[in-house]
């Protein structure tokens, strides 16, 4: 089945509302193998809301459209559609019985207002769909033809809540009654980090144009290189299978670099490496000012393995806190091997830990110089897998930093694995 969408209202187009609801719309019908085959967004004016459904309708002869349900004048979206099908507007007794009772039962103050009443305006024929999430409820019309309009509320809460409970399973009947095999798209994603994307796809050789039918999408992010491997037009069993044979090929040729998959993150990949091992983590940040600690705190659980550091951003902390010599500081910088490592060191012994990680760098815009660029990074570890990598980060100051925290993760979760 092939279906359109049609999102409605001005806050759209000027950009003051993003569109979360085609996006939801189009994930959730594309799991039930659904394409959408067109999107169109128009502001509330009824002779655009109208041009625009009827467009869609004479391609797919099927219409999702959210918002301008509601009982303001600027709600548009039934009356216009309604006259696309050549249909009157009628008052619906129950749906005007439900918003009085439900407007009692929240005792507001003052009478049923009279613009609620637009609400309870339907067009003729047309079959209710209910909404447990709100007032506004949705329509179905369908004309003798088949073709069909659902009209969902902009508000995504109750545009979310309507879809499950009542469209997509009429959508998924529908499909089933046109005999056509239920198919599914699906998706499974590995993320990988250390590796640019180029680099990567020259890792996976021919496996980067796809793997064995299945697409295959890179999708870059400040930390992150995922791997998205999408089945379509198969039935769910075997959209499981193919993807679990895809994402095993992709493992194998992407090695190292694979951390996790889906919304995996590389924290809580370290954190339960050190719970396995029941090794114990600290920190010494400079130029990360703390955000390696965040990243793992943001874990629940994560103070079985991560005791705690310490923020040494200027250097009379590296000093004082870590024992960082003056030598050291004179003779080699601050962003440096020698500062990282005794970083390091220092925070693993006076914390009692078995890892500790030091890093020290300049993170820009300024400060940078022909010796030190900005994104040079020193990241020490100490104690397990004890090492220095200095790295080349590109980027604004804070995609340096979370490059650099990022990273620090990475060298831990290969220590782990070789260590
Ligand atoms: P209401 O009964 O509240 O008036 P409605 O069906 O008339 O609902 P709109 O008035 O168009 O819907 O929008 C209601 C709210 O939902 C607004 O805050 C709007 O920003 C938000 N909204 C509308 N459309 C979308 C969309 N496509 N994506 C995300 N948010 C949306
Ligand atoms: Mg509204």
């Amino acid at each position: 089945m092939r279906i359109e969408i049609v999102t409605i209202g001005d806050e759209l187009l000027l950009g003051f509302t993003i569109d979360t609801n085609a996006a939801h719309l189009a994930r959730e019908l594309a799991a039930v193998g659904v394409e959408i085959v067109h999107r169109t967004t128009v502001g509330d004016d009824a002779g655009d809301i109208a041009d625009a459904v009827k467009t869609a309708i004479g391609r797919t002869g099927a219409v999702i459209t959210t918002g301008g349900l509601g009982p303001t004048s600027d709600d548009l979206t039934k009356p216009s559609i309604a006259a696309l099908f050549g249909r009157k507007m009628i008052r619906d007794e129950v749906i005007l019985e439900a918003l009085k009772a439900r407007w009692a039962r929240y005792r507001r103050l003052g009478p049923f207002p009279e613009s609620n009443v637009a609400q309870a305006m339907i067009p003729e024929g047309a079959t209710i769909i209910p909404n447990q999430h709100g007032s506004a409820p949705g329509i179905w019309l369908e004309d003798s033809g088949g073709r069909w309009v659902a009209m969902l509320p902009g508000v995504p809460r109750e545009m979310k809540g309507m879809l499950a409970d009542e469209l997509l399973p009429r959508i998924v009947e529908r499909v089933k009654r046109a005999g056509e095999t239920p198919t599914v798209v699906r998706s499974r994603t590995l993320r990988t980090t250390g590796i640019a994307e180029s680099a990567l796809a020259d890792q996976l050789g021919d496996l980067a144009r796809g793997v064995d039918g299945l697409a295959l999408a890179f999708l870059p992010s400040t930390e992150s290189v995922d791997l998205r491997l999408t089945s379509r037009g198969l039935t769910s069993d075997a959209a499981d299978a193919a993807l679990a044979a895809g994402v095993l090929k992709l493992r194998g040729a992407a090695g190292r670099y694979v951390y996790g998959e889906d919304g995996a993150d590389l924290a809580e990949t370290v954190l339960d490496a050190c719970r396995r091992r029941g090794v114990k983590l600290s920190v010494a940040e400079s130029c990360t000012g703390g955000l390696l600690g965040a990243r793992l705190t943001a874990i629940p659980g994560s103070s079985d393995v991560f005791m705690g550091g310490v923020i040494a951003y200027d250097n009379s902390i590296k000093r004082g806190w870590l024992g960082v010599t003056d030598k050291d500081l004179e003779d080699h910088g601050a962003v440096s091997e020698e500062v990282a490592t005794t970083m390091a060191k220092s925070v693993r012994e006076k914390t009692k830990t078995d890892i500790g990680i030091g890093i020290t760098g300049v993170a820009g815009p300024g400060g940078g110089t022909a010796a030190k660029p900005v994104g040079m990074v020193w990241v020490a570890l100490d104690g397990i897998g004890t090492q220095a990598r200095c790295l080349r980060l590109f980027g604004t100051r804070n995609e340096v930093r979370q490059r650099a925290a990022q990273a620090a993760l990475d060298m831990v979760r290969r220590s782990l694995e070789t260590g």
